[in-house]
């Protein structure tokens, strides 16, 4: 591809992320292909792992997501401010939080413990309708989820207000620790506990609509956790779980978010120059720089100084000195480029471009963190099939 081709729409950007829906679609389809037994939801906690949480809803639901799932109350109830209609959870709550706008909302809720029940159960009240409630179980993750000891009793608790018709019992369910590392004991001990666990909510009476618990990893690698519904966040982006696993071609995924930046400068610099703050760089001989106007308000690692991959004219190039708030630089070793430029950080790779896998290993985290933090600053720009085709 020709770096020094116009830059691509929006041509007056400084920088966007551009996040194919087809390919979000497309990974949709692929994952419930793996899951053929299972329902999916559709993970777009966090605005959609920083992709946009309403137009990925949207191309989810439109490539046979049945559930959608979040975090927090209000990005499930932002979700339906959008329009959406179909099931709808969320899992994050704390004490005080929006209960009665979701049960009017019709958001199922998750509850981990008595104090979350009876805020439910208080919701339904007011609203004057029940609760739709998902009992999480904690079977090893040692996060959200009620002990095995306590379970016994949330469940009958959760039966009685059932019976009361203040909730229903639509899901039972649980998070795994170590699905991205196959073979991982805690695997096979989790599932266990969870079937387990269900036992003892059979006897309590309950017969819920889903049991799940598989998230990306679990999907992709441990058929007998799909229960009735998957849970994937990640792939759905198209990035592997974990580089162990495989790559995202692997599994028929696809990267949906490309981040391009604009050349903001270029200039020629003598041997010896120092480059930006603190000076960690210093140029082995005379030069081009590139500035590249993001920077760590943008989401871009300050730990990537020194070592972030970036597509410039056809060649990976890599931060040169610090990651500064609002840009930093590439040493182009020489060769011309203009303002204006585009810059490629990361996306599916097709072009020749890094990843944000290859983010990830340069600044030692997960592709996961790479997307999620992409600031608000720079702007999604929502493309079917991707402007480059
Ligand atoms: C984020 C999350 C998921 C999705 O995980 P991925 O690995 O991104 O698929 C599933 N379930 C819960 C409870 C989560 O918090």
């Amino acid at each position: 591809m020709n770096a020094f081709a116009p830059p691509s729409a929006p041509s007056s950007s400084r920088a966007h992320a551009e996040i194919d829906l087809a390919a979000l679609r497309s990974n949709v389809r692929a994952l419930r292909d793996r899951a053929p037994g299972a329902r999916l939801m559709a993970v777009v906690k966090s605005d959609g792992y920083g992709h946009g949480a309403v137009p990925c809803a949207r191309a989810a639901r439109e490539a046979g997501a049945a559930w959608l799932g979040t975090a927090t109350p209000e990005e499930a109830l932002a979700l339906r401010a959008a329009g959406d209609t179909g099931r709808l959870m969320c899992w994050l709550w704390t004490p005080g939080g929006p209960w009665q706008q979701a049960v009017e909302s019709d958001v199922d809720v998750s509850v981990s413990g008595m104090w979350a029940l009876r805020e439910a159960v208080a919701a339904a009240r007011a609203a004057g309708r029940p609760a739709r409630v998902h009992l999480k179980i904690d079977t090893g993750l040692g996060r959200n989820g009620c002990t095995p000891a306590d379970w016994p009793g949330l469940t009958a608790a959760a039966r009685a207000a059932e019976a009361e018709g203040l909730v229903k019992v639509t899901g039972l369910w649980s998070h795994f620790a170590c699905a991205d590392e196959p073979g991982h004991a805690s695997i096979a001990a989790q599932l266990e506990v969870f079937h387990e666990a269900l036992a003892v909510a059979a006897r309590a009476g309950l017969d819920p609509e889903v049991r799940h618990m598989a998230n990306s990893p679990a999907t992709l690698t441990v058929p007998e956790s799909h229960f009735d519904l998957v849970r994937t966040g990640i792939s759905m982006y198209g990035i592997s779980p974990s580089p162990e696993l495989g790559t995202p071609a692997d599994f028929g995924l696809r990267p949906v978010m490309t981040l391009t930046a604009r050349l903001a400068l270029v200039k020629r610099v003598p041997a010896g120059h120092g480059v930006s703050y603190g000076q960690h760089y210093v140029t082995p001989g005379e030069t081009t720089l590139g500035l590249v106007p993001v920077g760590y308000a943008d989401g871009i690692p300050r730990h990537a100084s020194g070592t972030g991959p970036v597509l410039v004219g056809g060649k990976w190039r890599t931060v040169a000195g610090r990651v500064a708030m609002d840009q930093f630089v590439v040493d182009l070793g020489g060769d011309s480029a203009e303002a204006g430029d585009e810059a490629v950080l990361f996306g599916p790779g097709d072009r020749g471009e890094p990843t944000a896998e290859d983010w990830a290993r340069a600044v030692g985290t997960i592709a996961y963190e790479i997307v999620t933090r992409i600031g608000v600053r720079v702007p999604r720009v929502h493309v079917e099939g991707g402007v480059h085709g």
